[in-house]
């Protein structure tokens, strides 16, 4: 049962990501914004990342070459014992840090906040949230800083919840304990119409839909795992991307019904039809053959179902694929450049005539606006097309079109896209005047 005191505690979760933890003035720009929410009347639940990138002592990079420097061979089990050091350390240094400023804090380890999970280490999925033992220590007005991604099993094994499991931690905690918003605090200034590093007018967002960010985060946004974003949508609370360093509003990510369906940056037309442009390098297109005159496959008997045959060889690879395309006579995908030489020995040694093409990259346009209007992939066409981008393969959804195009045009093709449907015109808060 609860009391009204503790049914009445307006909570807020702030999850800091790596560089935000990185270094004591760094930490200090963080600690700010806990103080601010704390004297905004907020009970405040902190997630951290583990501090620093790659080289860092503490960084999950350097945990793992630790580790494997050790013995390659290492468990995925001691792995996530090991990974799951770097965001206890953090956790342990940012209490600290809010100590001396005066605030009550106390740190977890994820599985002490309740993050119960199953024991698929190194990408473990939450089964379960046992959120008391946090929501006593907000009871008794301490801020909580939770290790991030990370959690326990049923029985007490220490497991991770796959890279960038951070925000998913804070997404879960902000369901579970009814947060009335999630902060997702990073060294961007939020979700990018496209990469800024590939589009130099690309801006902030300032509100975008669960669903449209999901698929971008899936179609390789790299600003929130797409995980975390599908845990604030099924609990329905609101989630805000924004950067530690400066107070610019960012992004704000919530349902449809929360902002009603005409979004603020919505074009003249009376709404946005593509809202970004993402991408994914580094894929590989693989061509499955059938021969001449037969809708089967090269060799082998019981070859009854080509199909069949292709996709269970792959599946049973556990490779993963991507943009599908089946026709009598080929069966086409991709997969992620790392898995393909693999992938075409498991197929050939199936008696499956395989060539692949490597070195291409998925462009995608993203926006929930594009529902049932004409001429969108028309305008797709004609923006790769003008800068001699060659569709390989495509693929659509309700929200989405992707294209495989060849790594080379890459940059090109994202520039042209981000034109082409008026995102680098509509300025709203970020960026330089587009030509
Ligand atoms: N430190 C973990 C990683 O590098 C998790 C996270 O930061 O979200 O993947
Ligand atoms: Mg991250």
């Amino acid at each position: 049962m609860r009391s009204d005191g503790e049914r009445s505690m307006r909570i807020i979760v702030q999850k800091f990501g790596g560089t935000s933890v990185s270094s004591p003035a760094h930490r200090d720009r963080a600690a700010e914004r806990v103080v601010q929410a704390v004297h905004n009347g907020y009970s405040v639940v902190v997630v951290v990342s583990a501090m620093g990138r790659s080289g860092d002592p503490y960084a999950t990079d350097t945990l793992l070459g630790i580790a494997r420097d050790a013995c390659p061979e290492t468990t995925t089990r001691e792995l996530d014992l090991m990974m799951s050091c770097g965001e206890i350390v953090s956790a342990v240094v940012f209490a600290g840090t809010l100590r001396a400023t005066g605030v009550d804090a106390l740190a977890m380890t994820g599985g002490q906040a309740g993050l119960v999970t199953d024991e698929g280490f190194s990408c473990a999925r939450i089964i379960r949230m046992d959120v008391e033992p946090v929501r006593r220590q907000l009871e008794a007005g301490r801020v909580v800083v939770v290790a991030g991604f990370q959690g326990r099993s049923e029985s007490g094994e220490v497991t991770t919840l796959g890279r960038g499991g951070s925000d998913t931690t804070a997404c879960a905690l902000g369901a579970a304990l009814g947060a009335e918003i999630v902060e997702i605090y990073t060294d961007v200034e939020g979700v990018y119409t496209a990469d800024p590093r590939l589009v130099p007018d690309a801006r902030t967002i300032a509100v975008v839909g669960y669903d449209e960010l999901a698929q971008m985060a899936h179609l390789g946004a790299k600003v929130i795992h797409p995980q975390a974003v599908e845990i604030a949508m099924a609990g329905a609370v609101p989630l805000r991307v924004r950067s530690t360093f400066s107070d610019g509003p960012g992004t704000l990510i919530t349902g449809p019904t929360a902002e009603g369906r005409r979004w603020p940056d919505a074009g003249t037309t009376g709404g946005r039809v593509i809202t970004a442009v993402t991408h994914l390098a580094d894929v590989t297109l693989i061509r499955v053959g059938v021969p001449e005159g037969g809708d089967d496959l090269a060799v082998g008997v019981g070859a009854e179902d080509p199909e069949l045959r292709v996709f269970e060889t792959i599946a049973a690879a556990g490779i993963s694929v991507d943009l599908i395309n089946v026709s009598p006579t080929v069966k086409s995908f991709i997969v992620a450049a790392n898995e393909a030489l693999r992938a075409k020995a498991c197929l050939e040694k199936a008696g499956c005539a395989t060539e692949l093409r490597p070195n291409c990259a998925k462009v995608s346009v993203v926006g929930s606006g594009m529902r049932g209007v004409p001429g969108v992939m028309a305008q797709v066409v004609r923006a790769l097309r003008g800068v001699g981008a060659h569709i390989l393969q495509t693929s659509d959804s309700h929200v989405t079109i992707s294209c495989l195009i060849p790594m080379e045009c890459l940059e090109r093709a994202v520039r042209a896209l981000h034109e082409q449907f008026g995102l680098s015109a509509r300025m709203t808060t970020h960026g330089g005047g587009s030509a």
